[in-house]
C-alpha cells in the first residue's frame, strides 16, 4: 500500500482522548487549515482587499479546487466547479437535466435518499408544474423502476442512513438505454470510495466537501457536468458568475463556457481556503488505498461488535462491496447509546428512528481506534450505562 496512513493522521488536529468516527458527517480539522484560513483573512483579505480577487487568484479558486476534487471522483479535467451548498447543487443539476429531456416528466429517486435532495426535487416539481412528478421507490427497487417515461434518475450513491451503495455504472447504463439522464449525489462517496464518473458515463454529479473531504462546517459543494453535456446544459440558477462575461454586466444572461455556467454567485473564499489546505492532503492519496483500508477498518468493527454486542443489529450491507465507508447499527435506544459513547470519547452520530452511524476514515482512523471503540461500545452495552435520562434528552443536532 503506497499511502502512509500514519503520516496522514499527523496532518489532522484531533483532540486528545477522542476516537472520531463521524468524519462522514463533518470531517476534522486539517492542521494546515487554520493557518491557511488565517493567511487568507489577514494576508489576502486584510492586505489586498478587493484586488485579491485577481492577485490572490480568488476568482479561479472554484475551478482549481474542482480539478483537485475531480481527480478523486474520476472526473475529466475542467468538469467540476465549487460553490453554494449541496442542496442548491442538487436543484441545479436536476433542473438542467430535466431541461435536456423536455419530452419527459418523471424524476425517479429512492426512499433512502437524503431528505433534502427529495425536498429540492419536490420544490422544483412544484415550480415547474406541467405534470412533472417525483417518484420514489425502495433502494433495491430502483433498477426495475427505470422505464421509458423516465426523464431523470436522481440518486445518492451511498445511503446516508445504511451505507448501502448503488451500482453506479449499472444504473447509468440502464437509465441511458431508456433515454434518461442520471444525477448522482456523491455526498458519502467523494473521499470515501472509488468513483469513476467518466468511466461510468455519468451525466451530472454533485457532492459536499465538509464530510469526507474535511473542508469544515459549511464548506462549499461541487457539481460535475459530463463534457458532452457541458455546453448544452442550461443553468436554472443563472447567476452572474455563471455568465459568459460577468464583468460586461449585460442585461441578458448568456451561459459561460462549460462548467463555468454552473457557478452562481460570489464564492465563499474563506471556506475555500480551508478546503484548499485539506486538498493538499488528498492530492497525495490513492483512492484504492483509502478503499482497501476503509474496508479493513469497517470489517474489524463489524466483527468486534457482533462478537460482543448481541442486541445491536447490523443495518449496513454485510458485503463491503455493497457498502460505502460507514457502518450502521440498529437499536431502539440508539440515541441514548450514542450519547453514552460520546461521553466516553467515541464520537459517531444517530439517525432517526434507530440508527447508530460510524464513519471509517483511513486518513486519521487507526485499527487501534476501532478496537478501542468496539471495547467501549461493548462495555456500554454490557453495563447498560446508556440507560440514563440525560442520554435520552435529544439535542438539536443528533
Ligand atoms: C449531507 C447531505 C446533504 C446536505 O446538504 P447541504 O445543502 O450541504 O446541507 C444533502 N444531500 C445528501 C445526500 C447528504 O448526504
Amino acid at each position: 500500500m503506497a499511502t502512509d496512513f500514519a503520516a496522514t493522521r499527523e496532518m489532522f488536529d484531533l483532540p486528545e482522548g477522542v476516537i472520531y468516527l463521524d468524519g462522514n458527517s463533518l470531517g476534522p480539522l486539517p492542521c494546515a487549515a487554520a493557518a491557511r484560513v488565517a493567511d487568507c483573512v489577514t494576508g489576502e483579505w486584510g492586505k489586498m482587499l478587493i484586488t485579491a480577487w485577481n492577485r490572490a487568484g480568488w476568482m479561479d479558486l472554484p475551478r482549481r479546487l474542482g480539478d483537485r476534487i475531480g481527480r478523486l471522483i474520476g472526473a475529466e479535467k475542467g468538469t467540476v466547479v465549487l460553490g453554494d451548498t449541496l442542496s442548491i447543487k442538487v436543484y441545479q443539476a436536476l433542473a438542467s437535466a430535466l431541461e435536456l429531456r423536455p419530452d419527459r416528466r418523471v424524476i425517479l429517486s429512492d426512499t433512502g435518499n437524503f431528505p433534502s435532495d427529495l425536498y429540492m426535487a419536490d420544490g422544483l416539481v412544484r415550480t415547474l408544474g406541467q405534470g412533472y412528478e417525483l417518484r420514489t421507490v425502495a433502494p433495491e427497487a430502483v433498477e426495475d423502476a427505470i422505464g421509458p417515461d423516465l426523464a431523470v434518475l436522481m440518486l445518492t450513491e451511498v445511503d446516508y442512513r445504511t451505507g448501502r451503495k448503488h451500482d453506479m455504472a449499472r444504473l447509468i447504463a440502464k437509465a441511458h438505454a431508456t433515454g434518461a439522464l442520471v444525477v448522482w449525489d456523491l455526498a458519502h462517496s467523494a473521499g470515501a470510495i472509488e468513483v469513476d464518473l467518466a468511466g461510468a458515463g455519468a451525466d451530472f454529479a454533485v457532492g459536499c466537501t465538509y464530510k469526507y473531504l474535511n473542508s469544515g462546517p459549511g464548506g462549499p459543494a461541487f457539481i460535475y457536468v459530463a463534457p458532452h453535456l457541458a455546453e448544452k446544459a442550461r443553468p436554472a440558477l443563472s447567476g452572474w458568475l455563471g455568465h459568459d462575461a460577468p464583468f460586461a454586466f449585460d442585461l441578458d444572461y448568456r451561459p459561460g463556457a462549460g462548467i463555468e455556467r454552473m457557478r452562481v454567485g460570489t464564492p465563499p473564499i474563506l471556506q475555500m481556503a480551508a478546503l484548499d489546505a485539506s486538498m493538499d492532503i488528498w492530492d497525495r492519496i490513492d483512492m484504492a488505498d483509502i478503499r482497501a483500508r476503509s474496508i479493513a477498518l469497517s470489517q474489524a468493527f463489524i466483527r468486534g461488535v457482533e462478537a460482543t454486542c448481541p442486541t445491536l443489529a447490523l443495518a449496513s450491507p454485510r458485503d463491503p462491496a455493497g457498502r460505502g465507508s460507514q457502518v450502521s447499527l440498529r437499536h431502539p435506544e440508539g440515541y441514548a447509546i450514542m450519547q453514552a459513547l460520546i461521553a466516553r470519547g467515541v464520537i459517531g452520530d444517530f439517525r432517526a428512528p434507530d440508527i447508530l452511524r460510524f464513519g471509517f476514515t483511513p486518513l486519521y482512523t487507526t485499527m487501534e481506534d476501532v478496537e478501542e471503540a468496539t471495547a467501549i461500545l461493548a462495555d456500554i452495552m454490557a453495563t447498560a450505562s446508556w440507560d440514563r435520562p440525560d442520554f435520552r434528552t435529544r439535542a438539536k443536532v443528533t
